[in-house]
């Protein structure tokens, strides 16, 4: 079979998307790739097309390294649901399965392997794949998730490392790495611990046009939490990021007594409710998950309508891969995170305190400055993140900026008071102190620790008595975002220092211009032109029931089959169907999502339950 029939046939999609037809030729032809693409772009069909093909050629098994087991679990369903035959090696089997598993694999019966990457590298497996490469058998390694072998990336996993081997011990057979994270270091780490030198580059746009992107100052932030899903998504899925275990119950517990479907997820919870709680956020509907980042990566639920950032993560490389879970399926999504002074003292303190060496720490520095860059911009934030990676683009019309541009105020004035009064209190006494201290002496509040310290006599007490502490606070926030001001904390203390840009400021030579802090947002968000809406808004009322019916069907078919229902049929292609209205198998040709293997599967249940809904409708409108 061609690519092209294999896509249609056995996925039932009409065309490419993107780069994937030069990346599958490429692949097909046996040649090595880099594959940089984001999430949702459609990284899944780069290797199993290639082998598909590989394996019709007689050329044998596609091992996929993978580092998460609920993706492969429901990665080798969803293959199975398409009639392609595919297996997981990981530690959920039992070693008769796994051995079971291993003997189809020495058969031959096998197009698509999954393993952990630590299973891979064993003894044991490593002879299994000798026998094959020794027959031939070897068609492809597929290295998903690629940056877990850098430690630049976000998700360093050392056992990536030994997958060198696979080049070293099989000469010859094609080798393609694949991830969503590329930033320029991450992406050249990945090249030399992989030695994919030689390899091809592919590299998407990294744009995820259908998601929006609103950061906002955190005031009170589970209300304003729950005010953004109340509002913008009540009913659907998402997922809510914390920094720690305590705030991910505290939160989901609020939402839950809301009414909210939320639960939590962290690595502090016993590995049962872990699992229970990820499988009815995959298989309910509308359940919106309260988690540490110990969540999330190789979740592919499409229908992850909004990603909210309660506290701020440690880079840009972070936060696009955590808002990139939301909206796969293409149709509109909200990335929204809420931030504050204490979130960048934070992140500053764990970079400070951790025990990596000092360049280390200076790179991871520099990353947080970019994101509090993005996080501080008045300008399109997308044209920032795309910039970041090394795109350029024009103004999105689709984040908080773009769609409602913020007011600015001249903070020079505050911004030199809080700084002279930093370089005072430092020459006066020989100590720095914190944020809080620090802005007290501004406002001229004459604190316990103000008097004690004597520091009512600093030359700029009261002098900006005028501002409201959350000006203050806006106004000391984007001086560390912009480096005119440093924290460094040690033994749980943070204390503020001038810097090189500091200087400016104090002589009044850089203006300070910065958001309005006590900006309101519009209550009530208009739909942007270039997102698409809800899958189902466009239906007319007699498909909507089509629709609803072949929803509660395919929530029976999954449950019958213990699978998330997308793995059975996307939203999208169920509204298609329910839009078309087909009478016959016929009708059913060429519906996007739909492959022969599904069309054999499901096309008669499909027609059935169409009948049902035009009877039943034929009933209502008689009666
Ligand atoms: P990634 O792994 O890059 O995040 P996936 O491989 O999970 O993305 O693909 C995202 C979604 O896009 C999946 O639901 C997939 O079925 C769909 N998809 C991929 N390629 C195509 C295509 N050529 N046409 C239509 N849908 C596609
Ligand atoms: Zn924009």
């Amino acid at each position: 079979m061609s690519i092209a029939s294999i896509l249609q046939e056995i996925f039932g999609y009409a065309s490419f998307r993107g780069p994937q037809q030069d990346i599958i030729s490429h692949v097909v032809a046996g040649g090595d790739a880099l594959v940089l693409m984001p999430t949702g772009g459609g990284k899944s069909l780069c290797y199993q097309i290639p082998a598909i093909a590989r394996k019709e050629a007689g050329l044998g098994i596609t091992v996929v390294v993978s580092p998460l087991i609920a993706l492969m679990h429901d990665q080798v369903a969803a293959l199975h649901e398409a009639g392609v035959s595919a297996a997981f090696l990981n530690s959920t089997l039992s070693s008769d399965e796994a051995y079971a598993t291993e003997q189809r694999l020495l058969r031959g019966e096998i197009t698509l392997l999954y393993a952990a990457p630590e299973r891979v590298t064993t003894p044991r497996f490593l002879a299994q794949l000798d026998a094959l490469f020794e027959r031939g058998q070897l068609a492809l390694f597929a290295i998903d998730e690629a940056h877990c072998v850098s430690q630049w990336g976000h998700d360093f996993r050392p056992e990536y490392r030994a997958l060198t081997v696979l080049h070293e011990r099989y000469a010859g057979v094609p080798r393609m790495a694949l991830t969503a994270t590329a930033d320029a270091l991450t992406r050249a780490d990945i090249v030399e611990r992989l030695q994919l030198e030689a390899a091809a580059q592919f590299v998407s746009s990294f744009d995820r046009p259908n998601i929006r992107y609103t950061i906002v100052e955190k005031k009170d932030a589970s209300t304003q939490l729950l005010r953004f899903i109340e509002r913008e998504h009540p009913g659907e899925a998402g997922v809510v990021y914390c920094q720690s275990r305590k705030r991910v119950e505290e939160i989901a517990t609020m939402l839950a007594q809301t009414g909210i479907q939320a639960l939590p997820y962290h690595a502090g919870l016993d590995f049962k409710v872990r699992q229970a709680n990820q499988n009815q956020f995959l298989r309910s509907e509308g359940v919106v998950m309260v988690a540490t980042i110990a969540f999330g990566m190789g979740i592919d639920k499409p229908d992850v309508r909004f990603v909210a950032h309660l506290d701020m993560p440690k880079n840009i490389e972070g936060y696009y891969q955590e808002t990139g879970r939301a909206g796969r399926d293409g149709m509109a999504a909200d990335a929204w995170m809420c931030y504050g002074l204490q979130d960048v003292v934070n992140q500053r303190r764990m970079i400070d305190e951790s025990p990596a060496a000092e360049d280390f720490k200076q790179v991871m520095r520099g990353k947080l400055d970019a994101l509090l860059g993005l996080a501080e911009a008045t300008d399109c934030r997308r044209v920032r993140l795309l910039r970041y990676f090394g795109e350029e683009s024009h103004d999105c019309h689709n984040c908080d900026n773009c769609l409602q541009p913020p007011e600015v105020w001249d903070a020079t004035d505050a911004a030199r008071k809080l700084l002279s009064t930093v370089y005072r209190l430092q020459q006066s006494s020989g100590v720095s102190f914190g944020a809080g201290h620090t802005m007290d002496i501004v406002r001229g509040k004459r604190t316990e620790k103000v008097v004690q310290r004597g520091h009512e006599t600093v030359s700029t007490f009261g002098l900006g008595a005028d501002y409201s502490e959350s000006q203050l606070r806006a106004v000391m926030r984007q001086l560390i975002a912009v480096g005119a001001l440093q924290v460094f904390t040690s033994e749980g203390f943070s204390t503020l220092h001038l810097t090189e840009a500091s200087r400016a400021v104090l002589r009044g030579d850089v203006p300070v211009q910065l958001r309005e802090s006590t900006h309101q947002r519009p209550e009530k968000r208009s739909r942007s032109r270039t997102a698409p809406a809800p899958v189902a808004a466009n239906l007319g009322q007699d498909a909507m029931v089509r629709f609803i019916n072949l929803k509660s069907w395919r929530s029976e078919v999954a449950k019958a089959h213990n699978l998330p229902a997308y793995v059975i049929f996307h939203d999208a292609t169920l509204a298609a169907i329910a839009e078309r209205a087909p009478r016959s198998l016929a009708d059913l040709q060429n519906i996007s999502g739909l492959g022969t293997r599904k069309l054999e599967a499901y096309g008669e249940a499909v027609l059935a339950v169409i009948t049902g809904a035009s009877e039943a409708l034929a009933v209502a409108q008689a009666a």
